[in-house]
């Protein structure tokens, strides 16, 4: 990618790109050519991962694109003197993903959260998007190096396949078995599984407005109040790093 769409923090480099310029440019014309692509949706907590874990830094490196998903990377790069364009949250990505292959009638392979929370989220996409192929569906806890996974992936011969396996075992399964794949945008997505079936439901929309769908996910899900140390300890660090 041009070194003008790019920002680094912390030798990650992120896509500068508005969600919809990285949609027009870099997704679909991958998506029409049936090639393959690797994308991380990187917040805070990727980073400070990467920092820690120098072969886990390696695999995000090595994707085709690493996209600002967290507003906490938006403010980092502001405080670098090299704003990015917009924060491109997972979530939205994916649906307006979901909606694309609905009107071109693509397909999607969804690997990946609680065997329960799998199902509904296929469910719902059935629904919601009922021209979107379900290529396969498997649930995320299963062992990295188990090759019927991949298999069952391959086969699948999805458009679009969306990993949630958590970070990093979803960045590692897709670096992992990467050439095995001929095409397949590949994207490791979260907890967006659980927000497509409606477990974990998404920040209202002025939470979001307000950067704070953060401290929405705390709220909604207690057990997230761990990661937030890692957040700080990445805002401290690039503000010393600036200082
Ligand atoms: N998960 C999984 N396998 C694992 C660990 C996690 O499928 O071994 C799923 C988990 O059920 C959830 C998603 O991965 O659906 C990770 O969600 P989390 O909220 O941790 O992701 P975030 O959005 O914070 O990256």
């Amino acid at each position: 990618m041009n070194s003008k769409n790019v920002v680094t923090i912390m030798d990650i480099g992120f896509v500068n790109k508005t969600k919809e310029e990285f949609l027009r440019d870099c997704v679909k014309p991958r998506l029409e050519n049936e090639e393959k692509c690797f994308i991380v949706t990187a917040n805070p907590e990727i980073v400070m991962k990467a920092r820690e874990d120098q072969a886990y830094k390696e695999v995000i490196q090595e994707a085709d694109y690493v996209i600002p998903d967290g507003i906490g990377i938006v403010k980092a790069a502001g405080w670098m003197k090299q704003p990015l364009k917009e924060r491109i949250a997972g979530f939205d990505l994916v649906v307006d993903l979901l909606q694309y292959a609905n009107e071109r009638g693509l397909s999607c392979y969804f690997l990946g959260a609680q065997a329960h929370v799998n199902e509904k989220a296929v469910a719902a996409v059935r629904k919601e998007y009922p021209n979107v192929t379900i290529a396969g569906n498997h649930h995320g806890f299963f062992d990295l190096d188990d090759l019927s996974i991949v298999e069952a992936v391959k086969e699948s011969n999805a458009d679009i396949v969306l990993v949630a396996l958590g970070l990093p075992r979803q960045e590692l399964w897709i670096n992992q078995h990467y050439h095995h794949f001929h095409k397949g945008v590949f994207i490791g997505v979260g907890g967006t599984l659980d927000g497509l079936a409606g477990d974990v439901p998404r920040a209202p929309k002025i939470w979001i407005k307000l950067n704070l769908e953060w401290l929405y996910r705390i709220i909604k899900q207690p057990s997230r109040i761990k990661r937030i140390g890692k957040v700080f300890e990445f805002m401290l660090r690039v503000l010393v790093k600036k200082s």
